[in-house]
């Protein structure tokens, strides 16, 4: 099953994504991740990126594409793949269309205000990058992840002055492929303003159909 997640930062892809992963057992590629994981390893790509990622940016759809191509091409991608934060843009749907066959897209819709609140209390994992939420979805031990016991941090780019600039390249640049998948009739509008199991449910339904 190849599987697409639209949606605004914070609409919850990311932690819906990771549980998809686990129950259909198929790899989640976050595009975000990735990025994350070359600048931390600063390597020329993370070097590149992190221009971008600093200020809210989308990286030029280039080097995305590049990244993208290059991990689908990898053994673990054959029989399915959750994307998450890829494409963002109408030219890198157009890349990925000519390389696979999408199943499904899924659209999380979630209001402004359940955005700003789940973004700036979100906190990631320094090591295996799980998601947690300081009061959605507290780890059990106040700044650790529960899973590997690495720090948890306040990604740079989640500050309230990026976070207006993320959303605004959302609505203008990754908005548009709602529409752009509705014309292939892959679209399903999920609600995204409730809780991580409530969400998770009315994903499965759409799987399983
Ligand atoms: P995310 O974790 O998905 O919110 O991504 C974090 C940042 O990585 C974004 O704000 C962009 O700077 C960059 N990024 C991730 N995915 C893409 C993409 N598909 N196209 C362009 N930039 C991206």
């Amino acid at each position: 099953m190849k599987l697409i997640i639209l949606g605004a930062p914070g609409a919850g892809k990311g932690t819906i994504a990771k549980r998809v992963m686990q129950d259909y057992k198929i790899p989640h590629i976050s595009t975000g991740d990735l990025f994350r994981e070359n600048v931390k390893n600063n390597t020329e790509l993370g070097i590149k990126a992190k221009e971008y990622m600093d200020r809210g940016a989308l990286v030029p759809d280039d080097i995305v594409i590049a990244m993208v191509e290059e991990r689908l091409k990898q053994g673990d991608c054959k029989n399915g793949y959750i994307l998450d934060g890829f494409p963002r843009t109408i030219a890198q749907a157009e890349a990925l269309g000519k390389a696979e066959q999408i199943d499904k897209v899924l659209d999380f819709q979630a209001r402004n205000d359940v955005i700003i609140q789940r973004i700036s209390g979100r906190r990631t994992c320094r090591q295996c990058e799980a998601i947690f939420h300081i009061i959605n979805l507290p780890p059990k031990v106040e700044g650790k992840c529960d899973y590997c016991g690495g720090e948890l941090f306040q990604r740079d780019d989640d500050k309230p002055e990026t976070i207006r600039q993320r959303l605004g390249e959302y609505n203008e640049k990754t908005a548009p492929l709602i529409e752009y998948y509705e014309k292939e009739g892959l679209v399903s509008h999920i609600d995204a303003n409730s809780t991580p199991d409530e969400i998770y449910d009315s994903v499965a339904k759409v799987l399983s159909k």
